[in-house]
């Protein structure tokens, strides 16, 4: 294997403990969409499922909500950003949850005749009702099968007031609401960002991805979190170059003197951000290795100490050089490289 990520269920195990302690008793949906943020969706539910009280997962797509079915999961599902219309099929079965955010969802459901949560727009500007369609919305949800209600925060890792005044919309609605069902319903708006916030209300459930994979949503993040994945790569090949030797595609790098180089077996095809080019690191051996040159598709290349042999293992992402990090230098978020991670890279999961 030349390329892979190892998958630490240990890990996961403990950050989902850390998350417990931070939501204070609520219930847990696991997010899992995007194929578990690159970790394998199968086998975090599967995980969770078995070793924790998980009160459920969340997922994007049917199609994401659909496989977790097959693979055995009986919790509830609950599908975040699709339609009914793509649903159909899927909604035959229990398992699936729908999240109707308009009044076309709200039809269809209703049509199914199957349980669903609501989401309402409480100032993301994404999916859920606006304010001003409370009032339709409350009547037309009189005698449905409306199970949970749900709304997304904006500003969670930096805006407390923002934060604050959406969830005191939220809560007005939470409360008429309330009202026309006769069961306690599932409310939930806090992602991981959100969970530090320690929000005072009438909220049950929580939805957290990012947390539990290990990163922290910010610097101050106030949960001992690992990281749950680490990828690595191996050394195809180490060779020294001659003075003024360029390397890789435009030449954007020239050696200066006699220079040991390593070409590793990952690329942007694998999901390495190509703008750190010349400017990203590797670790091979413990030691910090620089990019030389530009991410090729499947290979990059980086100068390398003496030790550092032919099938030496590279980390990309791991310990020591965390998706956070590596996040801040190529001015995106640990979500965003997580995802990235392409298919070809195997998983390996430890610690089962
Ligand atoms: C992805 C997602 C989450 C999880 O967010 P994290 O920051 O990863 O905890 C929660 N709610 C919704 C609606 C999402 O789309």
């Amino acid at each position: 294997m030349l390329r892979w990520a190892e998958v630490n269920l240990d890990r996961l195990f403990k950050n989902y403990r850390e998350v417990e302690k931070l939501s204070k008793g609520k219930g847990i949906f696991a997010v899992v969409k995007a194929n578990a943020y690159g970790h394998g969706s199968v086998e975090v539910a599967r995980f969770l499922q078995s070793r924790t009280n998980v009160s459920g997962f969340a997922v994007a797509t049917y199609g994401e909500g659909a496989e977790l079915l097959l693979a055995g999961i009986e919790r509830p599902i609950l599908v975040m950003s699709s339609t009914v219309e793509e649903g159909r099929d899927f909604l035959k079965e229990p398992g699936l949850i729908p999240v109707v955010y308009d009044f076309k969802e709200l039809s269809l459901v209703k049509e199914l005749n199957v349980p669903f949560h609501v989401k309402v727009d409480t100032g993301m500007g994404r999916l859920g009702f606006l304010k001003e369609e409370w009032g339709e919305l409350l009547s037309q949800l009189k005698g449905s099968k409306v199970k949970g209600v749900m709304t997304h925060f904006c500003c969670a890792e930096e805006r407390r007031e923002i934060t604050e005044k959406q969830l005191d919309e939220f809560k007005s609605f939470v409360r008429e609401l309330q009202k026309l069902v006769p069961e306690p319903l599932i409310v939930h708006a806090e992602n991981s960002a959100a969970l530090s916030l320690k929000l005072n209300s009438v909220l049950t459930h929580c939805r957290v991805g990012l947390a539990l994979y290990g990163s922290r949503p910010t610097p101050s993040y106030p949960a001992e979190l690992e990281q749950v994945m680490e990828v690595k790569a191996k050394v195809l090949t180490v060779k020294e170059l001659p003075p003024g030797y360029p390397i890789s595609y435009s030449a954007t790098y020239t050696t200066k003197g006699r220079e040991r180089i390593a070409v590793i077996a990952f690329g942007y095809a694998d999901g390495y951000p190509r703008e750190l080019s010349n400017k990203g690191k590797v670790l091979i051996e413990g030691k910090e290795c620089p990019i030389r040159g530009r991410v090729c598709m499947d290979m990059l290349i980086t100068s390398v100490p003496e030790e550092v042999k032919k099938g030496s293992v590279a980390t990309l992402f791991g310990k020591g050089l965390t998706f956070e990090e590596v996040a801040r230098e190529c001015r995106t978020i640990p979500y965003e490289l997580m995802c990235r991670i392409s298919q070809r890279v195997e998983r390996v999961y430890r610690g089962v």
